[in-house]
């Protein structure tokens, strides 16, 4: 496993229907959260800052399309891909019309091959890492799929705590991450490790990737944590 595996949330008022989307995500490797309401999702959103959002047109009191604003409205939440279910195609026009900023649209009853493709679309594009992707940074390529990392053309051996923290800062360069995130990225959000255990660990990712020269990449972010470039 590259990192660990994206969270979604699925925001659907049907048990029914909420446990065949879990069973499903759960089968793709996701972790998964579920809601049952507009209010339980946005507590959610801000608790578990998931990857994704599975989200209902039809819930009871805040509509998902409220949910959606609301997401889309806020500058820490905003980046996270909505995938909105709706029961008619005319809704999904609605939907557009409104410019909700939801990312895709998908028409009940959908196919589950179908929601599942559309699901990876859009992490391939914020999660790419964890998809399997390759990325670069300047000179530095990380082949999430095949696990492997060159620099400069030149392979380089990192362990497995080191390849999921160069992944997770290679999936956003330029963004500071602070020791707790990057923790519950690398980590996973249930385990307890002393946030001191990630400065050590950065200290041997730079090192890696210095062995066989080049500049430090992973920049110290006083007062916060760490970034990429
Ligand atoms: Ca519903």
């Amino acid at each position: 496993m590259a990192q660990t595996q994206p969270c979604v949330l699925v925001v659907e008022d049907e048990g029914a229907q909420r446990e065949v989307l879990k069973y499903n995500l759960e089968a793709e490797g996701f972790d998964v959260v579920l809601a049952e309401n507009g209010d339980e999702a946005m507590l959610l959103v801000a608790e578990e800052q998931p990857d994704l959002i599975v989200l209902d047109w039809m819930l009871p009191n805040v509509s998902g399309i409220e949910v959606c604003r609301r997401v889309k409205a806020d500058p820490s939440t905003r980046q996270i891909p909505i995938i909105m279910l709706s029961a008619r195609s005319e809704e999904v026009d609605r939907v557009r019309g409104l410019e909700t900023g939801a990312d895709d649209y998908v028409v009940k009853p959908y196919s589950v091959v179908e929601l599942m493709a559309r699901l990876r679309t859009q992490l391939r594009r914020t999660r790419p890492a964890s998809m399997g992707e390759r990325l670069s940074f300047g000179d530095i390529i990380l082949d999430a799929g095949e696990h492997r990392v060159f620099r400069g053309g030149q392979p380089l051996h990192l362990g497995p705590t080191e390849f999921r923290l160069l992944s997770t800062l290679m999936e956003k360069p330029g963004r500071v991450w602070t020791r707790e995130q990057l923790l519950d990225r690398v980590w996973g959000r249930d385990i307890y490790v002393d946030t001191r255990t990630i400065d050590v660990h950065v200290g041997r990712l730079r090192k890696a990737l210095m062995a066989h020269g080049g500049d430090n990449p992973v920049r110290t972010v006083r007062g916060t944590g760490y970034s990429l470039g």
